[in-house]
Parts: C-alpha cells; structure tokens; sequence
C-alpha cells in the first residue's frame, strides 16, 4: 500500500494541527509555515496528489470550503485582499493556499521553511479563525 500523505494522518488526527473548519469532503487547517499570518491550507479528504484529478463533487467542496475559510479570514481579520493559490510540490495530497494579504511584495512573499514554528502564535490565530 502506497504510504499515507502527512496531510491524510493530520485528518486523522494522527498528527496535530491547527485546525479551523472540517466537514464530510474536507479539511482546513493553518500552514505551520505562514506566508502571512493566518494562511489556511484546504485540502479534500480524499489522498489526491493532483487537484485537477480529483472528481468533480470533491473539487466543488474543496472550492466550497475555501471560500467560506476566506470569507471567514476577510470577517477575522480584515485583510485588503485574500488570495488563493495552488502550487502542490511540497506535499502530494491536494491542498489550495488561502491567505491574507495586501501588497503584491506579501503576495509573493515565500515563508521560511527552515525557521521553527511559532506554536504560540499559530494556536492563537486557531482559536479566532476556528468555524
Ligand atoms: P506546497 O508547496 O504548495 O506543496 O505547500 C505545502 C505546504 O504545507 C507548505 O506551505 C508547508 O508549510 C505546509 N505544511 C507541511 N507540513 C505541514 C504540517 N504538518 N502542518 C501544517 N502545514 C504543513
């Protein structure tokens, strides 16, 4: 059996994660690598590398889910803009990129993977985006 992505054991709870929304279809969860305080990863529960392989009814809820996580990021906190992105080279299970931004320079802006995560301030973001 092919090994389970680390996105499918943090459903699973297997592994913890800042968690913000779940339904039946899918998951959103904080990027533990924020490009902007209060990145939101959305992913389907199905382990799909490529999002465009996912069936239909998975990619609509995956959709679904990520704009009610950006209208819930605009409602928290109030950012010029949310963007949503989807790149996947990381991690092969499907996941979009919700974030707030307000410049192009914070639109681009990549996180620093080698710094440690700021669990402090990742579980405070947690508790106010929660839904
Ligand atoms: P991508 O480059 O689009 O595949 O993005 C993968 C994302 O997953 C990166 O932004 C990572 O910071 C994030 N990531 C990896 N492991 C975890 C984890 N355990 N919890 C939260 N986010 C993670």
């Amino acid at each position: 059996m092919a090994k389970e992505s680390i996105f499918t054991r943090i459903i699973r709870g297997e592994i913890p994660s800042y968690k913000v929304y779940e339904d039946e279809d899918t998951f959103a969860f904080l990027d533990i690598h924020p490009k902007q305080p209060g990145h939101v990863l959305v992913i389907p529960k199905k382990e799909i590398d490529h999002i465009w392989d996912l069936p239909d009814e998975d990619y609509q809820a995956l959709m679904a889910t990520s704009k009610k996580v950006a209208q819930r990021i605009r409602e928290i906190i109030n950012p010029r803009r949310v963007a949503m992105q989807v790149e996947g080279t990381g991690v092969p299970h499907a996941h979009v990129h919700i974030f707030p931004f307000s410049t192009v320079e914070e639109f681009h802006a990549e996180a620093d993977m080698d710094r440690d995560p700021d669990h402090q301030a990742l579980s405070e973001m947690a508790a106010k985006l929660a839904f």
